[in-house]
């Protein structure tokens, strides 16, 4: 048991406030709570304390000193130092020293430390409080004179550098001049004659470069250091990061004075740094470097080459076991893997540092599933470590980390979307496309992208853009075809016409052809072919376990959008439980079926005008005879193909459903743009040359024209239209289902009228389409097993969906459409006109199109509780491109929703984000991440002996 500490208030101070929080001898004013207050070293030193290590005393200054500080003028808060007075006295009851004894001295370090940690901030000084009087004592209490004038040059130097702000070359230079004079390798050769004459050379280098004699009073020393760590927090480089990381400037800096240990006092003893575990591979073993006879950062600086860890156990076994079992309760303690710092003085172990170790995904992955595993964490807590954006990563190829390190980097953008790939610089859309074909690999290269140049990423490995933040259009398509991608790299200046890109930054150029390799977890680009290495769903155990934890935990299914059978197939591994949108019309234009469709359009006018005269009984004519006749036949061949199409779709998919979308888009998708068709006769013509297939082209793309085809004859309208194509698709489904069920599969359709805005809609194409089913199931005479649902994606749909649903066995929310219809927005032209400079000026919190809108998600509660009260059973799914989005995966949950689906690559993700949507929402009220890591410590900081 460990005696409570006095209330914290309470505890007497001068200064108006209570500035300094104590620990040592184990016990600890504060806790690793108070990170706000304490910043997160001094937080993890009392923790440390709490929970019994050994770490040496000491007091933390606290961030709001800090910013008294700067608020008073850059003045210290009055009384300030008359509690660091009485802290100095307490630490030296703790450490039974004198600060300043000429016989028993206190030496102390001065560290910075910050609520996040922050590159930038004031470097540590240590073994302060030495000057030529305490250095006798020092010298006389070691009985090492080697060891007191090396730390005594060490400090000069630190001091020197750190708070005086003299060069550090110039002492890196008498440095190395000792070692030529003394021919000495390395600073541990140096006897202490040589430091001795050192520091005399450091104290010469101060006063030259001063103009001021080394502060030998200790009190001095540490007020000068105290503020200097005071002022690093309004250093450039840490403003700078601050900047670019969004973090607030009134965090302020803590300053923590620990009492000295030495890992400088010969063999046995030494410093080092160490991960818990692996933080690359998540790998069960400490892992980290260590030196022997060293102080402080020699390590991490380079100053010799460390050791690995493990060394330490043939060095120093018994120590290195301690190590090993702190370790493990440090883990056990913060429930984490920790990133550790510690001295080793004279074979007994210091800990001096301890925070959450950053990780790789891979590592994070195992970690999660290996501390669950052993009981540490649970296998909820494990699921919700991971993010999605780390599942992400692991599935797509990574460089070669050493290939990576070599290489020259091109230019440095956005990380726009993850993954890595290799291709050779191309500089148009068109040009992606017409090397592709040749075979070749390719990276598009542009100053942003539009949806004119989507044919050209749809065929690239990579998309690298000078403009464009994390939601322009490379960004967001990339993402969704799950390609890497670098966005809005300011350094690069791209000229098209020349086909050329150069960075204003490197230098460096390239030109059409030249290899690039793309990196966009880090949003780098590097000149050349940086090898991959590829990460493969099926190789990856431990993320098999936690996302085989995640399906336990999730409520809502993850099905799929495919529209292949390889599509399917992929999607199957990772985890989907159906096809939640299968595309036909991506099927018209494969190959060589765009020729087919063609015909069937282009005769459908006349086929229809020859039906509507035998329908009145008169004969039609021999041009529309004809018509018919292309009209049945082309479209017969397009059955067939559809037929095997779908029966690949079924055999993929065997025993989970499949949603089958029928023709969608407005006819005139399959014509070539009515502009360059345009160009092209008016242009025959005046050469004379006109030809009557293209002039009939041409009259059939006019007559399909419309001013706004995504509100024109598209979806179910043009099935009520021209009934022909979803006719032959339902028969199409229906051949196929038998087909497969005949050879022993379990096919399950579910074919999806889409765009219904009116029950009426619904009820007349299902009578359609319901005698056509039935007419192909008596034909075989075979039944198999197939419904019809309806796509809400028109906000009348949604309002509507208590009659809509009478008339159908499922929902799909279309939340592209429904988005689109709800802002009234035009997404190609929101895109690349005005959403990104939207979200960029937070005109809106975020693009629509990614995350789904709040009222689009009222629309979708609406359709969900009137479709359910007309039809109980009815299932509810999402095929928006949302169904792959976290957070809107999340809004999914709330909804009640029975499915997500999304593309195949996502399906991973989507099993982990439906999970922590799921425990999220048992919990109540979501917690953000940061409340839930806050609660882990606090629950920890309480179960703490
Ligand atoms: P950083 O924030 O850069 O990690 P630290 O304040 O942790 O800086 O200090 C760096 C190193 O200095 C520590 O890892 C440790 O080796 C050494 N150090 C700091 N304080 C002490 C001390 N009181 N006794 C011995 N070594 C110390
Ligand atoms: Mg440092
Ligand atoms: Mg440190």
């Amino acid at each position: 048991m460990r005696e409570p500490s006095p209330p914290l208030a309470s505890r007497a101070h001068r200064a108006p406030k209570r500035y300094l929080y104590a620990w040592g001898d184990g016990h600890a004013d504060g806790d690793g709570s108070m990170r706000d207050l304490l910043g997160g070293k001094g937080a993890g030193l009392a923790e440390m304390t709490k929970a019994g290590l050994c770490v040496p005393p000491g007091f933390t200054i606290t961030t709001e000193a800090c910013n008294d500080y700067f608020a008073n003028g850059e003045r210290l808060p009055v009384g300030l130092l008359d509690d660091v007075t009485a802290a100095i006295g307490a630490l030296e009851r703790k450490s039974d020293k004198r600060f300043g004894s000429p016989e028993n001295p206190l030496l102390v370090s001065v560290r910075s430390g910050a609520k996040l940690s922050m590159p930038g901030m004031m470097d540590t000084v240590l073994n302060l409080g030495l000057n030529d009087a305490t250095l006798q004592g020092l010298v006389a209490l070691t009985n090492d004179e080697r060891f007191g004038w090396d730390a005594y040059r060490r400090f000069i130097q630190m001091f020197g550098r750190i708070v005086l702000g003299v060069p550090g070359e110039r002492f890196d230079e008498a440095l190395e001049a000792a070692k030529h004079r003394a021919g000495a390798r390395q600073d541990v050769e140096l006897d202490a004659a040589a430091l001795r004459s050192l520091v005399a050379d450091y104290r010469a280098i101060v006063r030259a470069e001063t103009g001021r004699e080394f502060p030998s009073d200790p009190v001095v020393q540490l007020e000068l250091a105290i503020v200097a760590v005071f002022k690093s927090w309004f250093g450039q480089r840490a403003c700078d990061y601050r900047k670019f990381h969004k973090i607030p400037d009134d965090l302020g800096t803590a300053v923590n004075v620990v009492a000295m240990v030495f890992g400088n006092r010969g063999d046995d003893s030494g410093t080092g740094v160490a991960f818990t575990r692996c933080p690359n591979t998540g790998g069960n073993a400490l892992y980290g470097e260590y030196l022997t006879n060293a102080q402080g950062e020699d390590v991490v600086a380079g100053i010799r080459t460390a050791p690995k860890i493990a060394e330490l156990e043939s060095a120093m076994p018994e120590v290195y076991a301690e190590l090993v079992r702190i370790a493990g309760r440090l883990e056990r303690h913060y429930r984490d893997v920790q990133d550790i710092e510690f001295t080793i003085e004279r074979g007994r172990l210091y800990m001096l540092q301890t925070r959450a170790a950053k990780r790789t995904a891979a590592a994070a992955v195992r970690i999660a599933v290996d501390l669950a595993n052993e009981g540490i964490i649970t296998r909820e807590e494990a699921v919700q470590r991971v993010t999605p954006a780390q599942i992400e990563q692991l599935l797509r190829d990574q460089f070669d980390e050493k290939a990576r390190a070599a290489a020259p980097r091109l230019a440095k953008g956005l990380n726009a979307s993850p993954g890595a790939a290799v291709g050779r610089a191309v500089f148009t859309a068109d040009d992606a496309v017409e090397w592709t074909e040749r075979g070749e690999r390719v990276v598009l290269v542009r100053v942003e992208t539009s949806p004119d140049d989507f044919h050209g990423m749809a065929v690239a490995e990579a998309i690298f853009t000078a403009r464009g933040g994390a939601t322009s259009h490379a960004a967001v398509v990339a993402r969704q075809i799950g390609k890497p991608c670098v966005a809005g790299c300011a350094e690069l200046v791209v000229d098209a016409s020349a086909k050329r890109a150069r960075s204003i930054e490197t230098g460096l150029e390239i030109g059409e052809g030249d290899w690039l390799s793309v990196d966009g977890s880090s949003g780098e680009a590097f000149v050349g072919e940086v090898p991959t290495v590829s990460a493969r769903f099926e190789d990856q155990p431990a993320l098999h376990t936690l996302l085989s934890w995640a399906d336990e935990m999730r409520r809502l299914e993850i099905w799929t959008n495919a529209d292949k059978p390889e599509e399917a197939t992929q999607a199957r591994i990772y985890g989907a439980q159906g096809i939640g949108l299968c595309r036909t019309e991506h099927m018209f234009r494969e190959g060589d079926r765009l020729p087919i469709v063609r015909r069937t359009i282009l005769a459908a006018p006349l086929a229809m005008r020859a039906r509507a005269a035998r329908a009145a009984g008169q004969a039609p004519t021999r041009e529309e005879s004809i018509a018919c006749w292309t009209f049945n036949a082309a479209l017969a061949e397009l059955e067939k193909l559809q037929q095997s199409d779908f029966e690949g779709l079924f055999d993929a998919m065997d025993g989970l459903p499949v949603v089958i979308r029928l023709l969608d888009p407005p006819l005139h998708e399959f014509l070539p743009n009515l502009e360059e068709q345009l160009t092209k006769v008016v242009r025959a013509e005046a050469l004379d040359e006109a030809n009557d297939a293209d002039t009939k082209l041409l009259a059939a793309i006019r007559s399909l024209h419309e001013q706004n085809p995504m509100l024109g004859l598209r979806g179910c309208r043009l099935g009520l239209m021209v009934p022909d194509f979803v006719k032959m698709q339902t028969r199409a489904v229906l051949n196929a289902a038998i087909a497969v069920r005949r050879a022993g599969g379990r096919p399950i359709a579910k074919i999806m009228i889409p765009l219904v805005g009116h029950v009426n809609e619904l009820d007349r194409t299902r009578a359609l389409l319901e005698a056509e089913a039935r007419d192909v199931e008596r034909r075989a005479g075979m039944s198999v097993e197939y419904s019809f649902g309806t796509m809400i994606e028109v906000p009348r749909g949604a309002l509507t969906a208590d009659e809509i649903a009478r008339s159908a066995d499922f929902f799909s929310f279309g939340t592209n459409d429904l988005t689109q219809m709800t802002f009234g927005y035009c997404r190609d032209a929101a895109e690349r006109g005005f959403l990104l400079k939207y979200v960029e000026e937070k005109v809106l919190p975020a693009n629509p199109f990614q995350t789904l809108d709040d009222a689009v998600v009222d629309l979708m509660r609406v359709a969900v509780s009137k479709g359910r009260a007309t039809k109980p059973s009815l299932q509810l799914g999402i095929c928006g491109e949302h169904g792959g989005d976290p957070e809107s995966i999340g809004k999914c949950e709330q909804l009640g929703l029975d499915y997500v689906s999304c593309s195949p690559f996502r399906v991973p993700v989507a099993r982990l984000a439906a999970a922590q949507a799921a425990l999220a929402n048992r919990a109540g009220a979501p917690p953000t991440r940061l409340l839930r890591s806050l609660r882990i410590i606090r629950a920890a900081a309480q179960r703490s002996p």
